[in-house]
């Protein structure tokens, strides 16, 4: 009987419960929690797959001090002994903390405590500035709170959802599916999309806004002028409980003046721009959902609130069906902001600047110190670190050396970095290559804590595993290093359960409803601060604030919406319109760099594939990095559709095949971030990508990037598929992914032939056994070499080169692998690049819970003349799980001709 445990995905801020079944065996199978709020047993392609992540291969297993295996005991003595000693000799803000929206609350708590309250520096901040760190600037800007004033079930209640700088089909698919049946089982709900992609989201919407990148502001100011002008404004909730209107207005009408001046800004259709405000003007219900493509500007904090302005001119929050809606990316980025792990903020929502916050955290921890200004921001923080001022740095979780700006200088800043200490599950990153210490910590499965979501949701997330050899929680590792440098008595946890209650505790500590209390504060759930470990292991996902009449104990499930009373967080309780102009451009096009490049995420990958990059079935969805071009830009090129193409910046360049799609606008393309140098030879997105950031909240500008594309011309491409990873490739393009049967395939391209074709595929494929066997072709004269390498008769790797990119399917030669044995007629297949009798090959894939491949969809479709998507998931079941490839299937039905 299999033991069930109910946790949460560790992907993205949807927060799905999944249910963990581990059998006798210890075959671990993972569903989506019917129960859980977010999801209601939903998962997407990604939380699908989750139990294909759980092999302990690649896993960081032991401390490595200096690169030698030591004890755990060795470790931590190092990084306390060296932590202070800089400490000593070069003051509190001589060290950082780099921390991630991957780690559990627990984790983010004991580090944030450590570095604010023992260490006394702000030096701490996380991944999350990267992706959310405008919209939490913005919601404090009008709220006084970084609150999220909604939650998912506004989606189903709404007349109207506007979808902007958000491709939730692929980014939070399990909220897009959400939207999708509330439209099925309500025809009247509205969809606007506002992308300048044309993206998967698209599927849904009743009209799209191709928006001219970088002018969301305009766009929204031009709304609320259209508002005002149309008294479609809800005077009663502005006059009581907001200020600040009639200047934001004013503001608007400088940026926005007429729907003509919009369209020539937004490079839209007037008709269409009037559609959209005359759809939100007469819609109460509205839920405006925004996400990366809002956050990553170098104004993106005052997009964040040209979109919450509209909200409160019409008094459109904290009811129903209504409010301005930030999703975050990563799993736990809420809960990190909850415990202060931004370099700006105090614990429990408090601020770092007002005095009285930093005496009530002081005086709640007992702490020797507390930081009294804030702490550098990501981006400053690495330039602290290249410039020495920074002498050692913790990294948790997470991966700078791909994520941030200018990668290449972040890792020429680790280098040359005093003391670099790393917590991570995985042994090989291309960050953890610069750790002088390497400590291993549990990853999903093993972990116990709790994250928080989009919605303001906290769910436990549970161990169902029991830990690899040495890997420790990091709340663990972190008090052990506390500890260690004076502070045991403050950091005497035992179990996760301890944090979370101190953490609920200090949430409650002097918090009063009083308008005029300067400690009043939204985040609230003090009456989670004394669990048991039982209530704490049965705790139930609950939306904050959780007070003590609301507790869950007595069947009150916290708080699903804020500011219903109209009562904000702001010093006199009022929210605040913010004017709104138009900013300086930073990032301009130029003659050199003409093109802007936008980076965003991809359907079944995640972050820097660390996870996701083991998975067979949700490589082969897009299985290369990739850039996406306009027609018109390609053509003027001489761009050919899947050749390799160089894009470069005023910062770097990379290679990568080249998509032509007119998804994109002319003058703009689109790279996935996922790629990092464990993953491809040279297409880290992230090393073109300068430091620009905003000044309010110091996120960086992702979304805009001036660049340059040009062909990439090679004399060869070629494969290889191998059992073993192989290492770095001396090729000038290649990339690798997992296939089936957990072999390797790598995708190369070169601009000079080697020597000798054999002596080259012999030092790639040939590396300890002299028992290979050897089997090879070459054709000079049709420039075409392939090679097979067996060990007792099993195929080991095979590889195959050509002039141009007409290779052998890859599909059929993965299957050799599953067999013990070759027989002679399969050999000489190998060698001849086709399969011995008929097959075919299903082609990428499409649908990744049933392993659906493209061919297979193109000939069922053809074949039985099918036109919708239910038909092809009656016949095929693709599409019919967790419906992540159903806006590409719909794609290829409307691409297909009977
Ligand atoms: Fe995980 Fe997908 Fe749900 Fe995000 S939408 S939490 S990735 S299952």
């Amino acid at each position: 009987m299999a033991e069930k445990i109910k946790t949460t995905c560790p992907y993205c801020g949807v927060g799905c419960g999944v249910i963990a079944a581990v059998d006798d065996a210890g075959h671990v199978s993972v569903t989506g929690d019917k129960d859980h709020p977010a999801n209601f047993g939903r998962l997407c392609s990604k939380g699908a797959a989750l139990a294909d992540t759980l092999d302990i291969e690649g896993r960081l297993l032991k401390p490595q001090v200096y690169g030698e295996a030591q004890s755990w005991d060795v470790a931590l003595d190092t990084v306390a002994t060296r932590l202070q000693k800089i400490i000593d000799e070069h003051g509190a803000d001589a060290v950082a903390f780099y921390v991630s929206g991957q780690l559990l609350t627990e984790d983010y708590y004991v580090a944030n405590k450590l570095m604010k309250g023992f260490i006394g520096s702000a030096n701490i901040d996380t991944n999350s500035r990267l992706c959310m760190s405008s919209a939490v600037a913005g919601q404090k800007r009008a709220f006084g709170s970084d609150t999220v004033p909604g939650c998912y079930e506004d989606l189903e209640r709404a007349k109207l959802i506007v979808l902007t700088g958000s491709n939730l089909a692929w980014c939070h698919p399990v909220l897009y599916q959400r939207i999708v049946k509330a439209k099925r089982d309500n025809p009247d709900l509205m969809v606007v999309v506002i992308d300048p992609r044309k993206t998967a989201s698209c599927d849904i919407a009743d009209l799209h806004l191709a928006i001219e990148p970088g002018s969301d502001h305009v766009l929204f100011n031009g709304l609320l002028v259209y508002l005002h002008e149309q008294d479609e404004i809800n005077p009663l909730f502005v006059n009581q409980f907001t200020q600040g209107a009639e200047a934001a207005i004013s503001a608007a009408g400088q940026v926005a003046p007429s729907i003509e001046s919009v369209a020539g800004s937004c490079k839209l259709d007037k008709t269409d721009i009037e559609n959209f405000y005359r759809l939100f003007a007469r819609s109460e219900r509205v839920v405006s959902i925004y996400s990366q493509g809002i956050n990553q500007w170098s104004n993106g904090t005052d997009r964040v609130n040209a979109i919450i302005n509209c909200h409160l001119l019409t008094g459109r929050i904290g009811r129903p069906g209504m409010g301005p809606f930030s999703i975050t990316g990563q799993p736990n980025a809420m809960g990190g902001r909850e415990v202060g792990g931004l370099s700006n903020q105090l614990a429990a929502h408090m601020d770092i600047d007002n005095a009285a916050h930093r005496q009530l955290v002081q005086d709640f921890w007992q702490s020797p110190r507390i930081a009294d200004t804030q702490g550098l921001k990501a981006v400053e923080l690495f330039d602290a670190i290249d410039q020495g001022q920074v002498k050692a740095v913790w990294i948790m979780a997470t991966n700078p050396a791909v994520s941030l700006p200018q990668s290449k200088k972040i890792q020429q800043a680790l280098e040359k970095c005093e003391f670099v200490v790393v917590s991570d599950c995985v042994q090989q990153t291309d960050t953890t290559r610069y750790a002088h210490v390497l400590l291993p910590a549990q990853t999903w499965g093993e972990r116990d804590g709790t994250v928080t979501n989009s919605e303001r949701r906290i769910s436990r997330q549970r161990a169902f595993l029991k830990a690899p050899a040495e890997a420790q929680p990091d709340w663990w590792i972190i008090s052990q290093v506390a500890a260690r440098m004076g502070y045991a008595e403050s950091f005497a946890y035992t179990q996760s359960v301890d944090v979370f209650n101190e953490h609920a505790a200090l949430s409650g500590y002097k918090n009063s409803d009083a308008l005029n209390d300067l400690c009043r504060r939204d985040f609230n759930i003090s009456a989670l601060s004394e669990l048991s470990l039982q209530e704490y292991n049965d705790l139930q996902p609950v939306q904050w604030p959780v007070i003590k009449n609301s507790s869950v104990a007595s069947g009150c499930r916290g708080t699903k919406r804020m500011f219903a009373d109209g009562q904000f967080f702001t010093d006199n309780g009022k929210a605040k319109f913010i004017a709104i102009n138009n900013p300086p451009r930073l990032n301009s096009l130029s003659e050199q760099y003409p093109l802007r490049l936008n980076s965003g995420r991809i359907r079944d990958q995640w972050h820097t594939m660390t996870r996701t990059g083991q998975v067979p079935r949700l490589t082969r969805h897009i299985d290369e990095p990739f850039v996406e071009i306009h027609s018109q830009d390609a053509l003027r090129r001489n761009l050919q559709h899947n050749a390799l193409v160089e894009v470069s910046s005023s910062q770097g360049r990379v290679i990568c095949r080249v998509v032509i799609t007119d998804a994109q606008k002319p003058g703009n393309l689109f790279m996935p971030i996922h790629w990092s140098e464990q993953f491809s030879a040279c297409a880290l997105v992230d090393s073109l990508v300068d430091s620009v950031v905003d000044p309010v909240s110091g996120q960086p500008e992702f979304k805009s990037t001036p660049v340059t594309i040009k062909p990439c011309p090679v004399q060869w491409y070629g494969f290889i598929i191998s059992r073993r990873k192989l290492g770095e490739l001396d090729t000038d393009y290649w990339t690798c992914s997992r296939g089936e049967g957990g072999v390797w395939r790598y995708e190369l391209a070169a601009q000079q032939l080697p020597e000798n074709w054999s002596d080259y595929a012999r030092s790639l494929l040939c590396h300890t056994s002299e028992k290979a066997e050897w089997s090879e072709y070459h054709d000079v004269a049709m420039h075409r070499y392939r090679a097979a390498r067996f060990e007792n008769g099993r195929l080991q790797s095979c590889m195959f080169v050509g002039s141009d990119q007409a290779l052998p399917e890859r599909g059929w030669l993965q299957g050799l692998f599953a067999q013990q044995q070759l027989d002679s007629v399969e050999r000489v297949s190998i060698l001849a690049g086709r399969p011995a009798g008929p097959q075919q090959d299903a082609g990428r894939v499409v649908c990744s819970c049933f392993n659906v491949g493209i061919n297979t969809l193109l000939e069922v479709i053809q074949t039985n003349r099918l036109v919708s998507t239910d038909e092809v998931g009656q016949l095929l079941r693709a599409g019919t799980n967790c419906g992540s490839c159903l806006p590409e299937i719909s794609a290829i039905l409307q691409s297909s001709t009977h």
